[in-house]
């Protein structure tokens, strides 16, 4: 597969180039020279594809020979080590739980797949890969545990001191080996702010081969789409597609979505679930997208105010806003709704959601209700455990914790400490 800069289509690279580089020269997204087209035998009976099986099926042609197909087959197996149980919460509305895997977010399925390309990419390379990335919560934990113990990558991870919780910091700074934190006196966009600067950086672009891990990379973005093919797997009633609702920040999750259903995947309609920063749900109703500065809203993942894969969206349509707008219905929630959503789930149905699943299931409530008949899913994106404050806020009761956060409490926390400089990581990167 050939994939082509969205800023200029003449610059093309294969999968490697594309994964390794994550952004085009021209600082363009890489898109795929063709949208394969999924076996239709395979659609028939795709439920007695294992998800291994399924996973590298749909993901073949997208990395072609870049990788050997027993070294994919493996990858994909690695990846999808955990269950994508779609569960039934009301009649007409289902929850596709993402959060199963090593970090309770979805982002482990894009960051397992990344790291393992990446890490079979550098086997023969002399100089490892670095790869530097800054977190505002739920990116970071995927990518260190997605990345721990690969051969050839080393992960630096930045975070804002005290505005991260406990929980997501403890993913951070318990990995080790290859895992590195370090903790910036600063918020997140300084922690953006000194990424972006190392990456421009021209001494440490020729000391050190950098990478970033965020969903404009494609090999973190492809594999997003296994998702909408699991939950095909389980979806009872073949003769209805389903509605898919999908909380959005920066529409990776939902161009994969599209990317799949382009692909062949049957599906009834896609919406744009958003906070607040509905930049797209606007654009979507007005035709006109304007970026916005950020607002924080209890679904803080979702606090973007220049989505970067929208271009991607409007590629996978032509550039057609009408076409992009009558497969995808924008809908905007806001914290008042989200609380109450949670809480009147949980309380009728028994059903716990996280905050940025209860912004899809409730702009998935109206839409059916404004076209009654029609059936569909939410992509729940992370376990409730992780924003534990809103949800006991919202339910009245403190959420269970699983064992994979509890065993998180007796690991040692390693991180170095960094002020919120571009110098001091330029420094810091070099002295290493
Ligand atoms: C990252 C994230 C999102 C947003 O996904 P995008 O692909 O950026 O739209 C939604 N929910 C959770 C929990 C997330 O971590």
């Amino acid at each position: 597969m050939e994939y082509y800069s969205l800023n200029n289509r003449s610059i093309r690279a294969g999968f490697r180039e594309a994964a390794t580089r994550g952004l085009a020269p021209d600082k363009g997204l890489y898109f795929p020279g063709h949208i394969p087209v999924t076996d239709p035998q395979l659609m028939e009976q795709i439920e007695t594809y294992s998800k291994s099986e399924l996973g590298f099926r749909i993901l073949l042609p997208y990395v072609g020979d870049a990788i050997p197909e027993e070294v994919l087959y493996r990858i994909v197996e690695e990846t999808v080590d955990f269950p994508f149980p779609l569960v039934q919460v009301r009649p007409q509305i289902a929850s596709l739980e993402l959060y199963h895997g090593a970090t309770l977010a979805f982002k482990d399925v894009g960051a397992r797949f990344m790291s393992r390309c990446l890490g079979y990419f550098s086997r023969d390379n002399k100089k490892k890969i670095t790869v530097l990335v800054a977190t505002s919560g739920d990116t970071g934990g995927a990518v260190a545990s997605g990345f721990l113990g690969v051969e050839g990558v080393e992960v630096v991870i930045l975070y804002p001191a005290g505005k991260v919780s406990a929980v997501q910091e403890l993913q951070l700074t318990t990995c080790g080996q290859n895992i590195t934190a370090l903790k910036v006196a600063g918020n997140f966009d300084d922690c953006q702010s000194m990424v972006k600067a190392a990456f421009m950086d021209a001494t440490l672009q020729t000391r050190l081969q950098l990478t970033s891990a965020n969903s404009i990379n494609v090999a973190r973005w492809l594999p997003q789409q296994l998702y909408y093919f699991y939950a095909w797997q389980q979806w009872q009633d073949k003769a209805h597609p389903p509605v898919i609702a999908v909380p959005s920040g920066n529409y990776g999750n939902l161009s994969a979505g599209l990317l799949a259903y382009k692909s062949g995947l049957p599906v009834e309609n896609f919406i744009a679930a958003s906070n607040e920063n509905d930049i797209v749900p606007e654009f979507l109703s007005t035709g006109a997208y304007i970026p916005r500065p950020v607002v924080t809203t209890l679904s803080n993942a979702m606090d973007v105010g220049d989505p970067s894969n929208f271009v991607r969206m409007m590629e996978l349509f032509s550039q057609d806003a009408g076409a992009l707008g009558a497969m995808v219905a924008g809908h905007k929630v806001s914290d008042a709704e989200t609380m109450d959503t949670l809480k009147k789930v949980y309380g009728e149905c028994q059903y716990l959601l996280d905050p940025h699943g209860a912004v899809a299931y409730r702009a998935l409530e109206e839409y059916l209700l404004a076209h009654p008949g029609r059936h569909g899913y939410i992509l729940e994106t992370a376990h409730p455990v992780k924003f534990p404050d809103t949800v006991q806020q919202a339910t009245g009761n403190p959420v269970p914790e699983p064992p994979a956060v509890r065993q998180l409490y007796s690991k040692l926390q390693h991180f170095i400490d960094m002020p919120a400089s571009p110098d001091a990581l330029k420094e810091w990167l070099l002295s290493r």
